[in-house]
């Protein structure tokens, strides 16, 4: 990590000196976002609001890559027809 100073308009921050797609941040997850494929429409607000980008489009029901999904679960917060469903990781 490195780490960025305070400036009169900005906080510390650590900084990842990996790229993303090196920054496997499935390993933090305790629960996993479950899309019921029969109820998504394919609208992709989760694909938009996921702050991973670990949410891929497909033609309908999008694909989640869980070595990058953290588990946060903002996709089932936001998605329109409640259809994605958190469960404990060790379960799923
Ligand atoms: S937000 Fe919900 S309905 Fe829309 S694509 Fe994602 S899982 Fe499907
Ligand atoms: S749980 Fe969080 S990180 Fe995982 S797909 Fe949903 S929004 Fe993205």
């Amino acid at each position: 990590m490195r780490r960025v100073e305070a400036t009169d308009a900005l906080p510390v921050q650590l900084v990842g000196d990996q790229p993303t797609s090196e920054n496997r941040t499935g390993d933090w997850r305790s629960q996993r976002p479950v899309i019921d494929a029969a109820r998504c429409t394919g609208c992709l607000i989760c694909w938009k609001y996921c702050p991973e980008a670990c949410v891929t489009r497909t033609d309908k029901v999008p694909v989640i890559l869980m070595d990058y999904c953290k588990g946060c679960a903002i996709c089932a917060a936001e998605c329109p027809r409640d259809c994605v469903a958190m469960q404990p990781e060790e379960a799923a």
